[in-house]
């Protein structure tokens, strides 16, 4: 996996859905002529700001009709005529006495709803504050922010959070990729059950209706999304001014994706053992072939097995979770870990007749576990994750459950391209048997590949984790028993 490969598909999926549109009374534009003002509050965040500017830009888009967008105090405060309808984008002063809330929302669910002469449309916007050691700039991290943390560690760890987290602010929306955005949401919900459709980045891809009509519709409804993390890694909000890269967010917020703090990080492992200082220091981490520890490749093997490598991820575990309150913290090992260590402890670990996907499973999954037990004892309530991924893409077979502070995500269970129906079981089977491992709900993880992404076929497989029955199941586990043992199938 590489870390940071620009269009990974991570976790994807639609939150809109189509509301139950009956007149209420009133309208928001009629016959082309708006009769409604939108309304945020006066210290609306930068979501909110965005989603008042959406909601009157479509509204012209479909009826030709531009609509006012005012804060509560210049509606307070208007002694000139103000349309009679009232839209209101997020809670405000108008939408207390209403009893209409959203701050008690998770994961960019949202609320709509209408009453005489108003629509609501509000969900849960809390703003993403950074905290701990970290730099709004490449050259601050260089300069300070590298300084401070090895100062705060006493170790030699590449800082995951802190030092790139200025690559997830967009300065001119005002946005943290970490906000929660709930309203901007409930925008495009609406917008959706009007039936605006945005299938590409930019103007070109989206279809909107013509309606000269807007009626203000009886609306109460609460949506809520049918997976929390909806990551789609393209958009890149340390650079919006760049117009494409500005687009790319636009749309990705359009289509509900969403970026919780602290779980886009992989590969956890190699904070600790990628430094040229850890090299020199801590050899014992890294795996020995023959008779040499491999400490000369950028992704070196590490030997899990050693207690001290297992007290450095554990310290650096905690660390995170003290510094900057992440939910969760990622202990996978670095990139390209095909080979077991050669040492007295390690060596018998392997399974290689569970094929190549599951040579090391056992071996891996042991080291994960033990690490969030231990973690499970100092910060209950948090989570360790590790991809299930190349060697340790199998569940382990020596676990018959994991602890319960572990998030398993399974990279490449969906496809990139369309395959036989048999492959496509065989991953879903996959995921099946991870569950069986854990309370905790499977994350899924994509890899871009280098050929089309397909809408039908992400549908498809988001849609289809069901059991298979019949001729079909027993043709899977024929070709199960094959692939395992198949060294060019790679998951
Ligand atoms: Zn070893």
């Amino acid at each position: 996996m590489k870390r940071n490969s620009a269009g990974r598909l991570v976790w994807l999926s639609l939150v809109w859905c189509l509301p139950v549109v009956l007149f209420a009374g009133g309208y928001i534009v009629r016959d082309g002529q708006p009769l409604a003002e939108i309304v945020t509050a006066d210290d609306a965040p930068g979501s909110v700001r965005l989603a008042a500017l959406e909601f009157r830009d479509y509204m012209e888009k479909i009826s030709g009709a531009s609509l006012p967008v005012r804060t509560e105090s210049e509606i307070e405060q208007s002694a000139g005529e103000l349309l009679p309808g009232r839209i209101f984008i997020g809670a405000s002063r108008f939408t207390e006495p209403l009893g209409v809330r959203g701050d008690d929302l998770e994961w960019g669910a949202y609320r709509i709803k209408s009453g005489d002469g108003w629509l609501a449309l509000i969900g849960n916007d809390a703003v993403f504050t950074p905290r701990g050691i970290y730099s709004m700039s490449r050259n601050q991290w260089q300069n300070e922010g590298q300084k401070a943390w090895d100062e705060a560690t006493g170790a030699f760890w590449i800082n995951p959070i802190g030092a790139g987290i200025s690559r997830q602010y967009n300065a001119e929306f005002d946005l943290w990729s970490y906000d929660e955005k709930g309203t901007l949401n409930a925008v495009y919900g609406f917008l959706y059950g009007l039936g605006v459709r945005w299938f590409m980045a930019g103007d070109l891809g989206e279809i909107v209706p013509a309606q000269s009509t807007i009626a203000l519709p009886e609306i109460d409804q609460t949506v809520r999304p049918d997976f929390n993390i909806r990551m789609v890694n393209y958009s890149r909000y340390g650079l919006g001014n760049n117009p494409a890269e500005r687009d790319a967010i636009i749309w990705s917020l359009r289509l509900g994706v969403n970026k919780p703090f602290g779980w886009n990080t992989h590969h956890g492992i190699a904070n600790i053992t990628r430094r040229e200082e850890v090299r020199e220091k801590h050899p014992e981490f890294f795996a020995l072939f023959g008779s040499d520890r491999q400490l000369q490749v950028r992704t070196a093997a590490a030997c899990l097995s050693s207690p001290g490598l297992f007290e450095e991820n554990l310290r650096f575990a905690r660390f995170l979770f003290d510094m900057y309150d992440v939910p969760v913290v990622d202990v996978m090992p670095d990139d390209g870990f095909s080979s077991i260590c050669q040492c007295d402890l390690c060596r018998d670990q392997a399974t290689p007749e569970r094929g190549r996907q599951g040579l090391l499973s056992d071996y891996v999954w042991d080291y994960i576990n033990r690490l969030a037990i231990e973690v499970g004892k100092s910060h209950p309530g948090k989570y360790i994750k590790c991809g299930a991924y190349s060697t340790y893409w199998l569940p382990p077979e020596k676990i018959d459950r994991l602890s319960d502070n572990i998030i398993v995500y399974l990279v490449n269970a969906r496809r990139r391209v369309n395959i036989e129906e048999w492959e496509k079981q065989l991953r879903r089977e996959v995921a099946r048997e991870w569950q069986a491992k854990t309370g905790n709900p499977i994350l899924t993880f994509q890899n871009p590949g280098s050929g089309a992404n397909t809408p039908r076929i992400f549908a498809d497989d988001i849609q289809g984790l069901r059991p298979a029955t019949g001729a079909l199941r027993r043709r899977i586990e024929r070709h199960q028993a094959v692939l395992r043992q198949d060294q060019g199938w790679t998951g």
